[in-house]
């Protein structure tokens, strides 16, 4: 008897969720996407990929890479700087130079930037027809029981049936509250006590201001309690601009991370800076948002997942952006749960000495198995590197040498992680675990 395919249910589509749905397409598994709103689309920013990141998409499905380098920016450099963005050079704090620190080799063609709202339609060019259902708001999952199949019910009424949910509904995550408990503070993601200004430059304006060096390469200027880190990104016509500051206030919305903001309060932030800053601040329109940095870092989810219910990417392990890894990490964890979810289908149709329900819910407990502890690890170090960049981490303070040395180790270990060991994992925890 022919067994039934494996159905699943992804909840959200952002990065994580629509990367997901294309590596479970590649593999010919069902699945069906629930977005809240009523279309797929991204903000009006930058977005960087990692190494790491782009080994993940190709993993996942070669057709994600593609997408993103479709409409990734080359780095002028090879090297990504991290400068001295506030003393200025000799005592002069007006030019627009600034002290190089240190650099990194990105290899060639690495840590590209995007703009994300192209990624995204690269993607959902590439999904199938009718695969997402929009306005459908989650609200609630009931197991029904091993042998059942989970019910769905969202806040309009509707209804839907699965035997996989996966949670990629993002920071503020409703699969994470039901899985953890509303109770449970680990439920809840908190404010890490810094702001980012955003925005993007014509080039136009960038370059006269700035000069080519500037403009058209990856870099991070650092300085006392603020930061701000620009790259090129659609086609070199823009420069993405992500401009930190530490807030010692709480942030005052309860239903909303961005916020509009006044021009004149990102410019204060950074008043005291070198010139560079200061001008890439003149160069920000008048319409601004500030967001606020939320993570997981204080109250880690203790599981990823609880049956046949998971949570990936940010709802799983939101990072503060530090390290520009957070959607990397989601892409890691689509490629472990696209791949678990193709050995369950696999198993279920070799073998009858397991339960359905038992082969579904060993995947997700390798999925857990194999990406919790570096995923955390991503958060953790994300706050960290937050901190050396504003010369507010104690080992290492305002010295490039142990700033370099400290910022080195933790980037490497994110941007060389090995995606085939990795899978490699993945299949020896699913086999141990329906071999007991
Ligand atoms: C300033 C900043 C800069 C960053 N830069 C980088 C970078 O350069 N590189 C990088 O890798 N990462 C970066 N990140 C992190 C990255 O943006 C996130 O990790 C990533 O976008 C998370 O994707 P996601 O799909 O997991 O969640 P989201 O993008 O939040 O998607 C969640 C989706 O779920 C939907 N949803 C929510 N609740 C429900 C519900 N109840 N029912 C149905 N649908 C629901 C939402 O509408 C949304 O579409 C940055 C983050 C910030 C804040």
């Amino acid at each position: 008897m022919a067994v039934k395919p494996i159905e699943v249910a992804i909840i959200g589509g952002g990065i994580t969720g629509l990367t997901l749905a294309l590596g479970l397409q590649k593999r010919n598994i069902n699945f069906h996407i629930f977005e809240r709103a009523q279309s797929l689309r991204e903000i009006g920013a930058g977005i960087g990929f990692t190494p790491n990141a782009e080994r993940a998409m190709q993993a996942l499905d070669p057709r994600i890479h593609q997408a993103f380098k479709s409409v990734a920016s080359p780095n002028a450099s090879d090297w990504f700087q991290w400068v001295d963005g506030f003393s200025g050079v000799n005592g002069d704090k007006d030019t627009v130079e600034e002290e190089l620190l240190f650099n990194m080799y990105l290899g060639e063609r690495g840590f590209e930037g995007c703009h994300r709202a192209h990624f995204l339609k690269e993607l959902v060019d590439r999904l199938p027809e009718n695969c997402v259902t929009y306005g459908a708001h989650l609200e609630t999952i009931i197991d029904q029981g091993d042998n059942e199949v989970i019910q769905l019910r969202f806040h309009n009424g509707a209804t839907a049936e699965t035997d996989l949910v996966i949670g990629c509904d993002g920071i503020r995550s409703r699969v994470r509250q039901l899985i953890l408990g509303e109770q449970n503070p680990a439920s809840y993601p908190t404010y890490t006590h810094k702001k980012a200004y955003r925005g993007l430059i014509p080039m136009e304006k960038a370059l006269p201001a700035l000069g080519e060096s500037k403009v058209n390469t990856r870099f991070m200027h650092l300085g006392p309690d603020a930061h701000a880190l620009t790259f090129p990104v659609a086609g070199g016509k823009l420069v993405n601009v992500v401009a930190f500051v530490t807030d010692p206030d709480e942030w005052p919305y309860a239903d909303k991370l961005s916020a509009p903001a006044e021009k004149k309060n990102a410019i204060a932030g950074f008043s005291k800076f070198g010139g560079a800053v200061r001008t890439i601040m003149d160069l920000l329109s008048e319409d601004l948002d500030e967001w606020a940095i939320f993570d997981t870092y204080d109250h880690p989810a203790s599981t990823y997942y609880d049956g046949r219910i998971c949570i990936a990417g940010d709802a799983a392990h939101a990072a503060s952006p530090h390290h520009g890894a957070g959607a990397g990490s989601g892409i890691e964890d689509a490629t472990v749960l696209a791949t678990v979810i193709d050995f369950a289908r696999t198993r279920l149709n070799e073998s009858l000495d397991k339960s359905r329900s038992e082969v579904l819910k060993a995947a997700f407990a390798t999925y857990n198995a194999v990406r919790l502890e570096r995923s955390q690890w991503l958060v953790e170090s994300s706050r960290i590197l937050g901190e050396i960049y504003e010369w507010q981490y104690e080992a290492t303070g305002s010295d490039k040498k142990k700033c370099e040395d400290e910022v080195f180790w933790r980037s490497h270990k994110i941007w060389d992680y090995d995606i085939d060991q990795m899978l490699q994992q993945t299949a020896e925890d699913y086999k141990q675990r329906l071999s007991s």
